[in-house]
């Protein structure tokens, strides 16, 4: 390796180290909000592409694009009864459980506070709110034990179907209004958007 390009691999491997800082959730070990618009970007366009081009659909290998939106039920009071550190350790858990139940190209973020949303490469609304529920249901049967206690949690959740001539914004909003319907009608529970 010459000088010059050993500067550039250098040059390089701290673009990817500033890149994981300005990606990444500390807690969770997620990407954030950054990272997952910069992550699922391209997926987005290639999704968009294959919609958008009927008579090239066979040059496209992504041809869906699903998200989920996910919120704990309650996550207020667990706080407050057990604290913030229990809380933590809970988003800790609840974001190892999601990660584990998705591919490894799916795109994981914490959104915000309690909040994680997902990118599902390749699947639709059925195969997405299959998954969803999968992850509901192994959050509902998880336990976090904090000094002495066996706390238990549920989650709510909301997904949605990239369609043709959308944008990322307008996606969010489907599936929100699906998590919104979600915890209007009881919590611990997966709505698809197109049931809305
Ligand atoms: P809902 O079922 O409607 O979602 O109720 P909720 O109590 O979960 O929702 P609300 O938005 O009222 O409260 C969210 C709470 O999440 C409040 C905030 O203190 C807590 N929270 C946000 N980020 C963190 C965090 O990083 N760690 C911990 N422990 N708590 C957090
Ligand atoms: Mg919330
Ligand atoms: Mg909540």
């Amino acid at each position: 390796m010459t000088e010059e390009q050993k500067k550039i691999k250098e040059l390089e491997d701290e673009v990817s180290r500033l890149k994981e800082l300005a990606y990444k959730d500390e807690l969770t070990d997620l990407y954030n909000r950054h990272g997952f618009k910069d992550e699922s970007e391209k997926f987005i366009d290639e999704v968009k592409g294959y919609l958008e081009n009927p008579s090239r659909r066979e040059n496209f290998l992504i041809k869906s694009l699903s998200l989920g939106i996910f919120d704990i039920d309650n996550f207020k009071k667990i706080n407050d009864t057990y604290g913030h550190q229990a809380g933590d350790a809970i988003l800790k858990l609840v974001s190892k459980i999601i990660k584990e139940r998705v591919r490894g190209i799916d795109i994981v973020a914490r959104w915000g506070g309690e909040e994680i949303i997902v990118g599902l490469v390749g699947s639709d609304e059925n195969n997405a709110y299959e998954i969803a529920d999968d992850i509901r249901k192994k959050i509902e049967e998880a336990t976090v034990n904090w000094e002495g206690e066996a706390i238990k949690f549920t989650m709510s959740g909301g997904v949605a179907s990239f369609t043709e001539a959308e944008d990322f914004d307008s996606l969010f909003k489907k599936s929100d209004k699906a998590l919104y319907k979600a915890k209007q009608t009881g919590k611990n529970k997966i709505v698809k958007a197109s049931d809305l």
